[in-house]
């Protein structure tokens, strides 16, 4: 399949979006380029190489195959509504289809005002780009669904806030940028018709199956409703925590989108909480279901008119369908944490172990990480160096090895199969910090490149990288996360 950038979502309604050029930058250089992901995305050679590429990363020059808007939005913010958000700092350049004919966004963020930019300047510092480069691709590795980051350019210029910093563009990848709040901007219309054009392309785009349901609308809440689950349980069974799940950084598609001060967790604290904006931790690490949750009744709404003619029909569908959010969270969280543990059954003896588990090492402040990595060494030499109180960690032990026997051929059946999903290496809040500030303050781009090289393989452990598989110690914690 050749090159082939399309415009669909644009096409789509005229007050959905509207074009808009990236502003020109001083002095644009590389800091980053993923090729791979180029490759898969067809992107011509000469799109890419050099100065083309520069320019079209940086927002300099619009290539002819890219048609620039910026897309617009609503959402809940920390629970209040607002009605217009929208990209105000990133433009959609075009979509494009992979060798396998899916179709992707590619955004440039931090390219400039927007008619959507409201009070802000429309540019990124260097420390978020450099945040989301990393996180992303790592999370993409730890097998989450996730928007991709496939370029990172300097800009050259600084950019204000609390000090001046220098600014950088991110070039992302989303198999679509839709969120919850997208939905809710075109509920706000009012007009059934362009709300039903908007529901059959999210169908045709991310959920074709449900356009040949009885009911195929409650079918794409349904949808949804099982992405996002499945997501949730992913960053829940991984320690991470994304920070501001605001409506508008909920996609429809099931990816992880907005990399804001998001972070992994280290010792295991379910009322874990980052973010300086998150004041009353409406978005802890144990609010995340809970949030999703109340995210996802935020979409139904938008589709009550699609639902049933009848109100209170669409009403009880819609909700039976949001309330069946927990069964179905609870299944893929039980499935990936047993997992974790080596464990195929979720029954009530497995997720015993596992509160016991999660127990110990909130009683212990041990690291969530490494807590589940060194369960699949042959033998418990570094599980026993994590546990202070040595006796109540050795219970535990004895009872999970007789499990685990009980389920593996071998002891080193059962290590291949914990060290594929329990990852040595996350990216530790205080390297991606390490990373930025190298990065800002001494322009070097050492770290931030080690990280991103390690970070590809996050379930293989590589004797020279043993600095990157531990937690922070007391100097180097980061307590709060920014935006
Ligand atoms: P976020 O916190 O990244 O989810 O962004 C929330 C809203 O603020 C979105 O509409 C963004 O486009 C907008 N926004 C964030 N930063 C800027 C900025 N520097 N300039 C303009 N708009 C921004
Ligand atoms: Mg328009
Ligand atoms: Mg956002």
């Amino acid at each position: 399949m050749p090159f082939q950038p399309e415009n669909s979502y644009a096409e789509l309604d005229a007050r959905l979006s509207s074009s808009c050029s990236p502003t020109k930058v001083l002095n644009p250089q590389w800091i980053a380029f993923n090729e791979p992901l180029a490759k898969q995305l067809q992107l011509p050679q000469s799109a890419l190489s050099g100065a083309a590429g520069l320019a079209t990363f940086s927002g300099t020059a619009v290539p002819d195959w890219a048609q620039p808007t910026a897309l617009a939005y609503a959402g809940h913010q920390f629970g209040n509504f607002v009605p217009q958000l929208g990209d105000g700092r990133a433009v959609l350049l075009s979509e494009v289809l992979d060798h396998q004919g899916s179709r992707f966004d590619i955004q440039l963020k931090g390219s400039g005002r927007t008619p959507y930019s409201r009070g802000g300047d429309g540019r990124s510092p260097l420390g978020p780009v450099l945040r989301e480069y990393l996180v992303s691709e790592a999370m993409h590795r730890l097998e989450v669904p996730t928007t991709r980051a496939l370029a990172a350019i300097a800009t050259g210029e600084m950019v204000q806030r609390e000090h001046a910093q220098p600014g950088a563009i991110l070039t992302r990848v989303a198999s679509s940028h839709l969120r919850v709040g997208t939905a809710q901007f075109v509920a706000a219309h009012k007009d059934r018709e362009l709300l039903q054009r908007f529901a059959d392309y999210v169908i045709e785009r991310h959920y074709p199956h449900c356009a040949a349901e009885n009911s195929p609308y409650l079918a794409l809440l349904t949808a949804v409703i099982d992405r996002q689950a499945s997501l949730i349980a992913k960053w829940m069974s991984l320690g991470f925590i994304h920070g501001v799940m605001n409506t508008d950084n909920m996609t429809l598609s099931g990816e992880t989108i907005d990399y804001g001060p998001c972070a992994f967790m280290e010792a295991y604290d379910p009322a874990q909480v980052f973010s300086s904006i998150d004041r009353r931790g409406r978005y802890s690490y144990q609010n995340q279901p809970a949030i999703a949750m109340w995210n996802l009744a935020r979409f139904a709404e938008t589709l009550l008119p699609l639902i049933d003619q009848d109100p209170d029909t669409a009403i009880a569908r819609a909700t039976a369908a949001v309330e069946n959010f927990d069964a179905v969270y609870q299944r893929y969280y039980s499935k990936q944490m047993s997992a974790k543990l080596g464990l195929s059954a979720s029954d009530a003896a497995t997720q015993q172990l596992l509160e016991d588990y999660l127990d110990l090492m909130q009683q212990q402040q041990v690291d969530f990480t490494l807590a589940f990595r060194f369960l699949g060494d042959a033998d418990n030499i570094r599980s026993a160096e994590l546990f202070q109180q040595h006796q109540d960690w050795q219970d535990w032990y004895q009872r999970w090895r007789q499990a685990l026997a009980q389920q593996h051929p071998t002891a080193a059946d059962a290590s291949v199969a914990l060290n594929s999903v329990n990852p040595a290496y996350i990216p530790r809040n205080h390297l991606i910090e390490a990373a930025i500030s190298e990065a800002t303050n001494d322009g070097s781009l050492e770290l931030f490149n080690r990280l991103q090289h390690l970070w590809q393989s996050p379930f293989v452990e590589q004797p020279e990288a043993s600095e990157f598989m531990r937690p922070a110690n007391q100097e180097q914690q980061v307590k709060r996360t920014f935006c």
